[in-house]
């Protein structure tokens, strides 16, 4: 099959013949309709997040059942499916609740193994993972929700709690950020967007931001924050992944709001000082979000389907396989063009 593969860490990744993945006891082999490229592959590519080399990329898939392992119940061939970038084992008590996204022995494809840069990929735990698309939906706009938009979803919907005539704030516009502000609005919420971009926000505004701030030029995103809202954001959601941005999106709460931590924090320099003073006296409540399991997902897709959420506006440019290695090596410079997703 063909698929996309870098040798080491920083090489461009160069459109290779690999044998056909194998078919999981427990699992599947998709056969790959369409695959986004995100920030994430980026990281591992430049070996911030350490991935088996040589390696195939790609986490945000969607296409057909193409082959079933023997313990496999719910699945078939020719089923239209996609995964979240968590995949759970399926045995365990986390997997059994619903709750794969905390699973300690998860699998992602494209960083724990070969992933969707690829004409097919193996999934682990098919009745725990897989997500069956809704007939109306392309495998693009499929392949788009996987990662940054789910992840958007659960944070603003399920932590966040978001309800009409809120105020939202979200820390960061990138994929994560840009769903968010797109959820919150959708979901009636009044959308503060921040970031350093002015491109960015500019985006933000046209996915329904009302208003935004600039963090370049603002000495405190925190206290604009409060102002702009009257008090401080009932939700706000560290997008991006960053100490100061955490602290700045717990600082830009009011009383009893709520932050999401969404964005990833790696590295040893990446603990945020919390106030948890603030957090105490105003009973703040601090969650963490981690994808989205495949449970989750009826919800949203039900949204997608009857008009509420259009995640195809957020996707910039659709791209073939021979040129996926280039789009990843690309994400090197910030881009508000919207996602790029490989269709195949
Ligand atoms: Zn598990
Ligand atoms: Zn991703």
């Amino acid at each position: 099959m063909k698929a996309v593969m870098y040798q080491q860490y920083g090489a461009l990744p160069a459109l290779v013949d690999l044998p056909e993945p194998e078919c999981p006891e427990d699992g599947v082999v998709i056969s790959v309709g369409a695959t986004g490229v995100c920030r994430s592959d980026w990281h591992a590519w430049k070996g911030h997040d350490p991935v088996p080399l040589p390696h195939v990329p790609g986490h945000e898939l969607a296409g057909v059942v193409a082959r079933v392992g023997p313990g496999v119940r719910h699945w078939k061939p020719g089923d239209r499916v996609t995964v979240p970038f968590v995949c759970g084992c399926g045995r365990c008590t986390w997997c059994q609740s619903g709750e794969a996204q905390v699973c300690p022995a998860q699998t992602q494809p494209g960083f724990t193994g070969h992933g969707s840069f690829a004409e097919h990929v193996a999934i682990h735990g098919a009745d725990t993972n897989l997500v069956r698309l809704p007939e109306s939906m392309d495998f693009v706009t499929a392949a788009s929700l996987g990662c940054r938009f789910a992840t958007a979803f659960r944070a603003v919907a399920n932590h966040g709690r978001i309800g009409p005539g809120d105020w939202l704030a979200v820390h960061g516009c990138g994929g994560v950020g840009l769903s968010a502000v797109m959820i919150g609005a959708a979901l009636g919420a009044r959308v503060v967007a921040v970031d350093v971009s002015p491109a960015a926000l500019e985006r933000a505004r046209s996915l329904g931001a009302e208003a935004v701030v600039d963090a370049s030029s603002t000495p405190d995103v925190a206290a604009a924050i409060r102002d702009l809202t009257g008090g401080g954001a009932h939700v706000s959601v560290d997008a991006f992944g960053s100490p100061e941005l955490a602290v700045a999106s717990v600082r830009s709460l009011r009383r009893r709001g709520r932050h999401v931590q969404a964005g990833l924090l790696l590295g040893p320099s990446s603990t945020p000082p919390l106030p948890m003073d603030l957090v105490v006296s105003q009973e703040l409540e601090i969650y963490g979000s981690h994808g989205m399991p495949a449970r989750g997902y009826p919800a949203m897709l039900s949204m997608i389907e009857d008009g509420t959420l259009r995640p195809g506006d957020l996707v910039g440019q659709v791209i073939g396989l021979e040129d996926a290695g280039a789009a990843l090596a690309a994400m090197d410079q910030p881009s508000a063009a919207g996602m790029t997703v490989v269709r195949l």
